[in-house]
């Protein structure tokens, strides 16, 4: 990979998060005249090539997923794809022109997604990550960066070179495994996801050398950051990826910005809510392009301006899935606000999932949990959902790779 593409999409990054509104909407129009070349090599997408982005369909996710082949711009079939990212998961050597292919971890029970990179396209993840997530004056130190994630990401891994060094972690390894991994490596950079950080922070585990701190690939609520900030001494902030993009990241202020330098995000109202689900367009991938693809998380607007200077859109932290909102006939109950409810009384180190149906809910705990706690949650919950609530105190470790904490059951 280029060092020299890292360092221009770094450059452009930066440049994009003190630029005003009207120059992001600008850059999004530029970008968007320059995708149609790949846009007209792209079965599902070449009859609409050339033409304003409001004329192109919205595509749910799963219609993407059920055929690889017709959404990429390289020529390459459904299974081709498919065979190339199994492979890589095998850990077979990526094809000889650098293309590399995956399988992005799902929630439990979901589709998995594929993804595919050429090594322009890594380099533009890079360098825009590093301009997006660390101050300029970091990169002229040295940066170990610990990934404890579920699976080695292509999108990091050929990238060991000069000051910065990544180590991938795996996520299945036990507590103490992980804790002599961080001792070994000492990390400056720590990313994992939340559930992990609470584990860690609960065990008392802090590298000596870290310096920044970053969560992904599942929620992360107010009550939990705070008890990471307290236990790990830096509070963790939030990088908002999906396998369709690099959607947003928190800033130095901790606000959740939209990529709104490289990405054109529509938000589509969510009926009884005050929020929005996210279409998605990434003006900078051109061999898996993604336009106008319908995603899941269920997105609030924060009205309040951010003061660090980006002028991307800002969003409250995503604390959850439009599939997972609670209907009932008392009005349509949201996933923050069940957060909200539930860790007012629980706080952040009980582990715990709400399963909402029309007419009642479960809120499971953790074996360990204090049943009178539990009971108290349940009320507040019961209050909050207008709708009975029992309590299971059965509720095991997390085991897939992405923890659910409010689900919605009712068919
Ligand atoms: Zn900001």
């Amino acid at each position: 990979m280029s060092a020299s593409r890292i360092l221009a999409a770094w450059w452009r990054t930066r440049r994009a998060l003190s630029a005003s509104a009207e120059a992001l909407a600008h850059g999004r129009a530029r970008r968007w005249a320059a995708l149609q070349p790949a846009l007209a090599r792209t079965p599902a997408l070449a009859a609409y090539a050339g033409g304003a982005l409001e004329r192109f369909p919205v595509t749910d996710i799963a219609d993407l997923r059920s055929d690889y082949g017709a959404w990429n711009s390289l020529g390459l079939s459904d299974p081709d794809l498919r065979a190339l990212a199994d492979s890589a998961e095998a850990g077979g050597a990526a094809a000889a022109d650098g293309l590399s292919a995956g399988w992005s971890t799902g929630s439990s029970g979901a589709a998995r997604g594929l993804f595919v990179t050429t090594p322009a396209e890594r380099a533009e993840y890079i360098g825009q990550s590093l301009a997006r997530l660390l101050p300029a004056r970091a990169l002229l130190r040295r940066q170990r960066i610990a990934l404890n994630l579920s699976a080695g990401n292509a999108l990091y891994s050929d990238v060991n070179r000069g000051r910065i060094t990544f180590r991938h972690i795996p996520l299945a390894a036990p507590l103490d495994e992980t804790d002599a991994a961080l001792e070994a490596f000492a990390p400056t950079i720590l990313i994992a996801p939340p559930h992990r950080l609470l584990a860690l922070a609960g065990a008392g585990v802090r590298p000596s050398a870290l310096r920044h701190l970053f969560c992904g690939s599942e929620p992360i609520s107010a009550t939990e950051r705070a008890f990471i900030a307290d236990r790990l001494g830096l509070s963790p902030r939030a990088i908002y990826q999906a396998t369709e993009g690099f959607l947003g990241a928190e800033c130095a202020a901790g606000r959740l910005h939209l990529n709104d330098h490289v990405l054109e995000i529509e938000l589509e109202p969510v009926p009884g809510t005050p929020g929005f689900r996210p279409i998605i367009t990434d003006l900078m991938r051109t061999s898996q392009p993604i336009v106008r693809l319908r995603g899941d998380d269920y997105l609030e607007p924060d009205p309040h301006a951010c003061p660090c200077g980006f002028a991307g859109r800002v969003i409250r932290p995503v604390e959850g899935r439009v599939g997972d909102l609670w209907l009932g006939a008392a009005g349509t109950v949201t996933p923050p606000q069940i957060v909200a409810a539930v860790e007012g009384v629980l706080g952040a180190t009980h582990r715990w999932q709400a399963v909402g149906e029309r007419a009642h809910a479960m809120l499971r705990v953790a074996p360990e949990c204090p049943l009178p706690m539990a009971e108290a949650a349940a009320r507040a919950l019961a209050a909050c959902a207008a709708r009975p609530v029992t309590v299971s105190a059965d509720l095991p470790p997390w085991s897939g790779p992405k923890r659910r904490k409010v689900v919605w059951a009712d068919g």
